[in-house]
């Protein structure tokens, strides 16, 4: 982040071309300065500079605390027949304990794809739970693993996301005088 007078005023990015050890390769290029009136700052679920941020200039106070959770999805190919583009499933309980917040979803797709995943939130207490396993017991539930049967994993992934809605959203303007 660059500032000036306790402003934004832009970013300088990562230097390129650097190897393992922190050398500089033959196509090393330095970072760039971008300096803007406004910086907007998407970086998702707990941005490394977005934290700084908020730290600096107290955007949290008087918010609740954010609450996140991980997301374990995959991408099937099923047979003809199993799900329409546009169905919608979302599924509550197991395989996650009563304890534990979150739940799965099943969104169906073109040409016999479909979207499955399921969402643990991370204050879990159990210590042993491994949402990415809890995941893989969620396809064998029997009306799931009927719908995936001789279909094929063709994508996968996960990521975090905040939950906490509306109270927990840091303010978003910073300094309050633009002028
Ligand atoms: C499994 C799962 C299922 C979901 N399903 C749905 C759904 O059905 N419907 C729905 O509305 N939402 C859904 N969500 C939530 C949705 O994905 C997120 O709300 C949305 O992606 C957030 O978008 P974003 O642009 O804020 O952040 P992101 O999509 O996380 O994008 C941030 C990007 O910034 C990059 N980045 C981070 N830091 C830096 C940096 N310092 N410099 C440069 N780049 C950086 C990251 O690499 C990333 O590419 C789901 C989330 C998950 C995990």
């Amino acid at each position: 982040m660059l500032y000036e007078n306790e402003r934004v005023i832009g970013i300088r990015t990562g230097d390129k071309g650097i190897d393992a050890d922190g050398s500089k390769k033959s196509n090393f290029e330095p970072g760039i300065d971008l300096h803007a009136k406004v910086a907007v700052f998407g970086e998702g679920s707990r941005g490394s500079l977005t934290k700084t941020l908020i730290k600096k200039f107290k955007l949290d106070e008087g918010k609740n605390p954010q609450g996140y959770v991980v997301g374990v999805k995959e991408v099937w190919e099923v047979p003809e027949g199993r799900i329409r583009p546009g169905d919608v499933i979302h599924t509550m309980g197991y395989p996650l304990k009563s304890n534990t917040y979150g739940g799965g979803f099943i969104y169906g797709m073109k040409d016999n794809k479909l979207s499955i995943g399921l969402l643990t939130g991370l204050e879990y207490a159990d210590p042993f739970m491994d949402p990415h396993r809890e995941f893989q017991r969620l396809k064998q539930h029997p009306y799931i693993a009927g719908l995936l049967k001789d279909g094929k994993m063709i994508q996968y992934g996960a990521k975090t996301a905040p939950v906490g809605g509306y109270f927990p959203c840091p303010n978003s303007l910073f300094p309050e005088d633009f002028s």
